[in-house]
């Protein structure tokens, strides 16, 4: 989850861990276990939904190169092509560490009517 500070630009203020669901080599995304989560912002932040929401998903590929998959692409098509869910864009991280301890990212974002591309990801802050 995240706040809109400015064109293009967005912080991420509160993350989410999954423990359960996955593999070593698969992610399944459980939306089930966000949605407390999601709304305990919604309400911190006092529905404020245009400055403060759900930015997208994420998760590591420390054995693997720090490129979506197909299933991870798959899974995001899925969530920004839901109309229910309503999203104008979300957007995958995906982390590694590298031998020195320093905190790899590669970001994608995904909209309805584009291809994704890729984002930056500002560690400084
Ligand atoms: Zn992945």
């Amino acid at each position: 989850m995240g706040e809109h500070l400015g064109p293009d630009l967005f912080i991420v203020k509160e993350v989410t861990v999954q423990y359960k669901g996955g593999s070593f080599a698969a992610f399944l995304r459980r939306a089930s276990e966000i949605l407390g989560p999601l709304r305990a912002f919604f309400e911190k932040t006092g529905n404020d939904f245009t400055r403060f929401n759900y930015l997208g998903e994420w998760h590591s590929h420390h054995s693997f190169a720090l490129i979506p998959s197909t299933k991870d692409h798959k899974s995001m098509l899925g969530i920004i092509m839901d109309r229910e869910f309503g999203a104008h864009f979300v957007i995958l991280l995906l982390v590694a560490m590298n031998g020195n301890g320093a905190l790899l990212t590669d970001l994608t974002v995904y909209q309805p009517s584009r291809v994704p591309y890729k984002g930056t990801v500002d560690q400084t802050s």
